[in-house]
């Protein structure tokens, strides 16, 4: 039987990245995101040519509500998840610097960023627990798509950092919760990636790349965080739970 992968905002960006290695490693695949689904069927429609499963889900992750709807709509279709990857996140709408961003803003990155995920884990985390007491052998695994910006400060997208930060502390006390039963989690740290969210600053991002703002001068493309999501799905990074992976070219190198 595959295993069952969840993938918040995989119709898009990073997360339809990791829903490709995901399902071209055998898993079958639950994707949400806010969109009506007619907007995400080419994407979800890529991703079955794999063979795999897949269903989507139209929910937002801010939401108690629609968290609680996707799950249940996971449950009826699949009867099992194996895999929740919290990848969905936003950016502020507008880069504010922190002397005059909005508590609006806040509210929003805060509400999608970090209580969507921290919520959802807990969710899925029970219900991982009641599989794994009715098969021993059940496999489970948790991963935040986090950001080199959980390290490095932004003063123009604040809140963006620290919800950022924020999720880094739940990869741990969620590792530290589910380790009695055998459920690791993990946080991958992407730097610069070439998505929709990085749209609007292509050119900025080019001028610094081409001038050595990373170590591998390109930009990271989603294929890249997806194949280190794959990586610790599959159980290649046994026994490091808790651990952050950057997937940054070397942005955050401290060079000299
Ligand atoms: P995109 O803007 O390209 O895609 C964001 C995805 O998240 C979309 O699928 C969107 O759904 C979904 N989403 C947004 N808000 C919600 C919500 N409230 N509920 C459910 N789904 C939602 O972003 P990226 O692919 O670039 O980013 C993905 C993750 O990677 C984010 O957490 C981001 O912070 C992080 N990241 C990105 C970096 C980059 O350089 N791009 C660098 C570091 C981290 P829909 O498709 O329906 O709109």
């Amino acid at each position: 039987m595959n295993r069952v992968a969840l993938v918040t905002g995989g119709a898009r960006g990073i997360g339809l990245g990791i829903a490709g290695r995901l399902a071209a490693e055998g898993c079958d695949l639950a994707v949400c995101g806010v969109r009506p689904p007619a907007a995400a069927e080419a994407a979800v429609s890529g991703l079955r040519a794999t063979g795999s499963d897949v269903m989507y889900v139209q929910a937002d992750v801010s939401s108690g509500e629609d968290r609680k709807r996707l799950l249940s709509e996971i449950r009826s279709r699949f009867g099992r998840l194996n895999v929740l990857v919290n990848n969905a996140g936003v950016a502020p709408e507008v880069r504010a610097d922190i002397l005059e961003a909005s508590e609006d803003s806040y509210d929003r990155v805060m509400g999608t960023n970090l209580k969507g995920p921290y919520f959802l884990t807990q969710a899925v985390a029970n219900w991982m627990i009641a599989q794994r007491r009715e098969d021993a052998g059940f496999a489970g695994c948790i991963v935040n798509i986090s950001s080199m910006s959980a390290t490095v400060a932004s003063p123009n997208r604040g809140e963006y950092c620290l919800s950022k930060a924020g999720l880094g502390m739940a990869t741990k006390l969620w590792a530290v919760r589910l380790g009695e039963f055998g459920i690791p989690v993990y946080e991958v740290c992407p730097g610069v990636i070439m998505t929709d969210m990085t749209a609007g600053v292509r050119e900025k991002y080019d001028r610094l790349i081409a001038g050595g703002l990373t170590v591998q001068q390109r930009w990271g493309y989603p294929e890249d965080v997806g194949k280190a999501v794959a990586m610790l799905v599959r159980g290649d990074l046994p026994y490091s739970t808790g651990q952050s992976i950057m997937v940054d070219g070397g942005l955050t190198l401290q060079r000299l």
